[in-house]
C-alpha cells in the first residue's frame, strides 16, 4: 500500500510525458472516448481531449474531481480505491462537462496501470453516454406506452411462424380466450380447437390462404372459451418476409367483438320491434328529410295520404298537387316535391290541422303532429311527422257549420224579407221604398241590386223609373246615366224576361270570366265594369200585368237556390207595392174625376134649364095674353124649349148609357142598315149646330153602304165624332169618309182642330176621362167612351191618330 502511494505522488518523469505524448496524441486523438492517465488519487497525468480553450498540459498535475458532479465524487473514489486495491478493472458512471461545455453522463471503465507489477497509475476511458441513455428510455418509454394501448384496446396479438409451426401469443389473447399461459396454443392445429366448429371450416380457410399469400384478410368467427362460452372476434394479420422475401411469419391482433355484436343485435330487435309498432299503429308516421325525402313509413302514413309505393320509395316526386290548406282555409305553400310540410318556414307544425287532396285528388283532412329529430351525422335535419285521418270528424264539422251558416243566412233572408216587406207596404213613396229594397239587397245579400220599371207608355223609355244598388255609388249613377240616355231595346234580355214572366239566372263558368250584365249594351264602358259572374232577371208581375224587373247579381259567390226564391219575393211584394201605389194614384184620379164629372154633369144640366125657363116663362105670359098670343111668337120659343129639351134627353141618355154600358147591358138589335145614308141624314139633322159653329163638313161616302149593325148605336158613334169633331175642331172642315170591303166597313172622321197628345191617346177612350179643360170645354168625357163600348158591341174598334195642334183623325172598323 505504501508503494502504491509512493507511486501516487510520483508523477511521471516530464520526459515519459512528452514520449508517451508523441505516441499517444496521435493515436487517441483520433479516439471518441475521453482517455487518461490519473495517479491513484486522481490527478491528471495525460489526456487526449481537453475541453475548448484549454490545452492538454494545462490540465496535467489537476485533479480530475475538478472535472466530475461533486454528487458522483463518492461513487468516482469509490471505484478508483476499488480498482487500485484489488487491481481489477472497474466502470463508474458519472456527470461532467463534456466537449462542448454541456453536462453529460459519462460511463468509464478504469484499468490499473502497472510498473514493475506496481499499480502506478490508472487508465480510465471515459465515453459519453447521454444519447445513448436518452434513446433507451425513450425505448422504455414508448414500449411502456404501446403495452397501455394495447391493453386499452383490448387487442390481443398473436404471431405464428409458418415455417416451424410455432404459434405465440400475449396476455390479450388469453385473457379473451379466458385461458391460463399453460394451455396457450403453440401450433396451428391448437389455435384450430380453439374455434367453434361451426366457424372452424372457413376460418381455417383464411389463416391457410394467409400462410401461402402473405395476405392476410380480416376474419370474424367464434371461439369457445374454455368455460365453455362463446365469444365473437376479429383478427387481422400480416404476413413478415425474410431478406430473400421468404414468408416467414404471419403477426396479427384479434379483438373480442362479442359487445359489439350483442349491442347490434339487441339495436336490430329494437329497430324491428318499433317498426312493427309503428306498423299497427291507426296513426300515419313519416320520417322525413329535409328535402323532402322519406326515411320511414308506416301503411296509415300510405293509406291516409294516399301514396304510391314508388313516392314512398323516394323514387317518385312525393306530392305532384297536393293542394294543401289550413283550417282556416288559407293555402299552404304547395312545394310540389318537398317535405310534407312547411318545414323550411320554422316550426313544423304540431297540433296543425291540414286539407289535403291525395294524388286521386280525394280530399282528406289530416291532424298533424310534428317534430324535428336531432341532426344526424351529415348534418341533415328530419322531422317525424304523425297525423291522423280526421276527414269524417272534419267533415261532419263542415257540415255542422254549414248547416248552421245556412240557417244564418236563412235567418237573414227572413228578417230582410220582413223589414222590406214592412217599408213597401207603407203607402208612402213608392219610389223611395224600392231604394230601400235595393239598398238592403246589396247591403245584406248580392253585389248588385235593380229594379227598373215601365213607365206610363208600357216601355222602358229614357224616363222610365231606375233604382240601382251597388258598392260603388259613382257606378250606380254611371248606370242611371246609361238609362237617361238610352232607352231599352224592346229586344233587350230584359225585357224578354219580362214578357216571358220567368226568373231568368244566368251563371258564368267559375274558370271564366264573369259575364257583363245582361241587358247592358255590350259596347258600353259600363259593360267592363258591371260584370258578375251570377245574374238573376226576375219579372215585377201584378194581377199578372208585368211592371218592370228585379235584376240581382253576384261577383264571385253562386247563388243559393234560397236567394232566388228571395229575390222571386221581393220581386212579388215590389210588384204588388208597385201596383198598389198605382191603384191607389189611380183612384185618386178616378174620385177626382167622379168629382168634376159631377160638378160638370151639373153645369151641364143646368145649362139648358136656364133658356128653358126662360123661354116657358115667356110662353106662359103669352098664353095668358090673347091679343099678343101668335104662331110667330110661339114658334120661336117653342124651339129653344125643343132644343134645350132634346139636349137634356141627350144629357140624361148619355148618363143613362154609362150605366147601362158598366152593367153590361148594351143589347144591341141588329138589322140591315145604310150607314152611308146613316151618315147624310145625322149630319143633316146636325146642319143647324154646323152652322152655328161654322163648321163645313165634306162627305166622301158611296151611295148606299149596307151591313147588320144596330142602327141606334151606330147613329151614337157618328153623333159623338162628329159632335167633338165640332167641338174640337176649331171651325175647321170636317171630312167624313166612308170605306168598305167584302168584309168590314171603314169610317173616318176627321178634324183639324187642337189635336189630343200620344200620352192623353191611351186615356181618352176610358169613362170620364178628358183632355181639355171643363173651363174651355163642356163635356162628361164620355162620349169616346160610349163610341168605343158600342164599336166593340159590333165586333168593331174604334181608335184615333192625333198630334197636339194638327187635328184628329177617330177610325172606326166594324165588320160587315
Ligand atoms: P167630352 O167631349 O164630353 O169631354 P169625350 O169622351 O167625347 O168627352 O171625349 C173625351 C176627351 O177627348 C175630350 O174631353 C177631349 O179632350 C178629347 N177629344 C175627343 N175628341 C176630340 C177631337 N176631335 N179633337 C181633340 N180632342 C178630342
Amino acid at each position: 500500500m505504501s508503494r502504491s502511494s509512493s507511486l501516487a505522488t510520483d508523477p511521471l518523469a516530464a520526459g515519459d510525458v512528452e514520449r508517451l505524448a508523441l505516441l499517444l496524441f496521435p493515436l487517441f486523438g483520433a479516439v471518441p472516448d475521453y482517455v487518461f492517465l490519473i495517479s491513484p488519487e486522481g490527478s491528471l497525468r495525460f489526456v487526449n481531449r481537453t475541453a475548448v480553450g484549454l490545452s492538454a498540459t494545462a490540465l496535467l498535475g489537476r485533479s480530475m474531481f475538478e472535472y466530475i458532479h461533486p454528487d458522483d465524487h463518492d461513487v468516482v473514489r469509490a471505484c478508483l480505491r476499488e480498482v487500485v486495491t484489488t487491481g481489477v478493472p472497474g466502470r463508474y458512471e458519472a456527470h461532467g462537462p463534456a466537449e462542448d461545455g454541456r453536462m453529460a453522463l459519462f460511463e468509464a471503465h478504469v484499468a490499473p496501470a502497472r510498473r514493475d507489477g506496481e499499480i502506478v497509475a490508472l487508465a480510465v476511458i471515459a465515453r459519453d453516454i447521454s444519447g445513448r441513455v436518452d434513446a433507451e428510455a425513450k425505448l422504455r418509454e414508448s414500449r411502456r406506452r404501446l403495452d397501455v394501448a394495447i391493453a386499452a384496446s383490448r387487442v390481443g396479438l398473436w404471431s405464428w411462424d409458418v415455417r416451424q409451426d410455432e404459434i405465440e401469443v400475449d396476455d390479450g389473447i388469453l385473457q379473451i380466450h379466458r385461458r391460463p399461459r399453460a394451455q396457450a396454443p403453440k401450433r396451428f392445429a391448437d389455435l384450430l380447437t380453439t374455434i367453434h366448429p361451426d366457424d372452424r371450416e372457413f376460418a381455417e380457410a383464411g389463416f391457410r390462404r394467409a400462410a401461402q399469400s402473405g395476405e392476410f384478410t380480416d376474419l370474424e368467427y367464434r371461439i369457445v372459451r374454455l368455460d365453455g362460452t362463446i365469444a365473437w372476434i376479429v383478427v387481422t394479420g400480416q404476413g413478415i418476409r425474410d431478406a430473400a422475401g421468404q414468408l416467414v411469419e404471419l403477426l396479427g391482433g384479434a379483438l373480442d367483438v362479442t359487445a359489439l355484436r350483442q349491442t347490434a343485435a339487441s339495436l336490430r330487435a329494437s329497430e324491428q320491434r318499433y317498426r312493427s309498432l309503428i306498423g299497427v299503429l291507426e296513426e300515419g308516421i313519416l320520417v322525413q328529410d329535409e328535402d323532402g325525402t322519406i326515411h320511414t313509413y308506416n301503411a296509415s302514413a300510405q293509406r291516409i295520404l294516399g301514396l304510391t309505393q314508388e313516392q314512398v320509395a323516394g323514387n317518385a316526386p312525393l306530392t305532384p298537387r297536393w293542394h294543401a290548406v289550413r283550417e282556416d282555409g288559407t293555402v299552404l305553400r304547395d312545394r310540389g316535391d318537398g317535405p310534407l310540410f312547411e318545414f323550411h318556414a320554422g316550426e313544423p307544425p304540431s297540433g296543425a290541422v291540414l286539407g289535403i287532396h291525395k294524388p286521386d285528388g280525394q280530399p282528406t283532412w289530416v291532424a298533424v303532429r310534428s317534430q324535428s329529430l336531432p341532426t344526424g351525422p351529415d348534418h341533415r335535419c328530419a322531422v317525424v311527422v304523425s297525423f291522423s285521418d280526421i276527414t269524417d270528424r272534419k267533415n261532419a264539422e263542415l257540415e255542422k257549420d254549414r248547416v248552421l251558416r245556412q240557417e244564418q243566412a236563412a235567418r237573414q233572408r227572413a228578417v230582410l224579407l220582413a223589414e222590406t216587406s214592412k217599408i213597401l207596404a207603407s203607402p208612402l213613396d213608392i219610389q223611395h221604398s224600392l231604394e230601400v229594397v235595393v239598398t238592403r239587397l246589396v247591403a245584406e245579400q248580392f253585389d248588385l241590386a235593380v229594379i227598373e220599371l215601365f213607365d206610363d207608355d208600357g216601355a222602358m223609355g229614357v224616363s222610365h223609373p231606375v233604382h240601382v244598388a251597388v258598392e260603388d255609388e259613382a257606378l250606380a249613377q254611371r248606370y242611371r246615366e246609361l238609362r237617361r240616355r238610352q232607352a231599352v231595346e224592346p229586344t233587350s234580355p230584359l225585357i224578354d224576361t219580362v214578357r216571358r214572366r220567368e226568373t231568368r239566372v244566368t251563371a258564368g263558368q267559375p274558370d271564366a270570366v264573369p259575364a257583363p250584365l245582361a241587358a247592358l249594351p255590350p259596347d258600353e264602358e259600363l259593360a267592363d265594369r258591371m260584370r258578375y259572374r251570377w245574374t238573376a232577371f226576375v219579372p215585377l208581375l201584378a194581377r199578372d200585368q208585368p211592371l218592370g224587373v228585379l235584376i240581382v247579381g253576384s261577383r264571385a259567390h253562386a247563388f243559393h237556390p234560397d236567394d232566388i226564391t228571395l229575390a222571386e219575393e221581393l220581386a212579388l211584394r215590389s210588384a204588388h207595392a208597385v201596383d198598389a201605389a198605382r191603384l191607389y194614384a189611380e183612384m185618386e184620379t178616378a174620385l177626382a174625376r167622379r168629382e168634376e164629372f159631377i160638378a160638370v154633369a151639373s153645369h151641364e144640366l143646368r145649362t139648358p134649364l136656364t133658356p128653358l125657363l126662360l123661354q116657358s116663362e115667356r110662353l106662359l105670359r103669352l098664353a095668358h095674353d090673347e091679343s099678343r098670343f101668335s104662331r110667330a111668337a110661339v114658334a120661336p120659343k117653342l124651339e129653344v124649349v125643343h132644343r134645350q129639351i132634346e139636349r137634356l134627353h141627350r144629357l140624361i141618355e148619355e148618363m143613362l148609357e154609362v150605366s147601362n154600358i158598366t152593367r153590361g147591358h148594351l143589347a144591341l138589335e141588329l138589322a140591315p142598315v145604310d150607314l152611308a145614308a146613316l151618315v147624310r141624314d145625322v149630319v143633316a139633322g146636325a146642319a143647324e149646330d154646323l152652322a152655328h159653329a161654322r163648321c163645313e163638313v165634306r162627305l166622301d161616302l158611296p151611295d148606299s153602304l149596307v151591313g147588320r149593325w144596330d142602327a141606334a148605336r151606330l147613329e151614337q158613334i157618328v153623333v159623338n165624332l162628329l159632335t167633338n169633331a165640332k167641338k174640337y175642331g176649331a171651325g175647321a172642315p170636317i171630312e167624313i169618309t166612308l170605306e168598305a170591303d167584302a168584309d168590314s166597313v171603314e169610317l173616318k172622321v176627321r178634324d183639324h182642330g187642337i189635336g189630343i197628345s200620344l200620352k192623353d191617346q191611351q186615356r181618352i177612350f176610358q169613362r170620364f176621362e178628358r183632355a181639355v179643360s171643363g173651363r174651355h170645354y163642356g163635356g162628361l168625357g164620355l162620349g169616346l167612351w160610349v163610341t168605343r163600348h158600342a164599336a166593340e158591341a159590333m165586333g168593331g174598334a174604334v181608335h184615333v191618330h192625333s198630334e197636339p195642334g194638327a187635328g184628329s183623325t177617330f177610325i172606326v172598323r166594324l165588320p160587315r
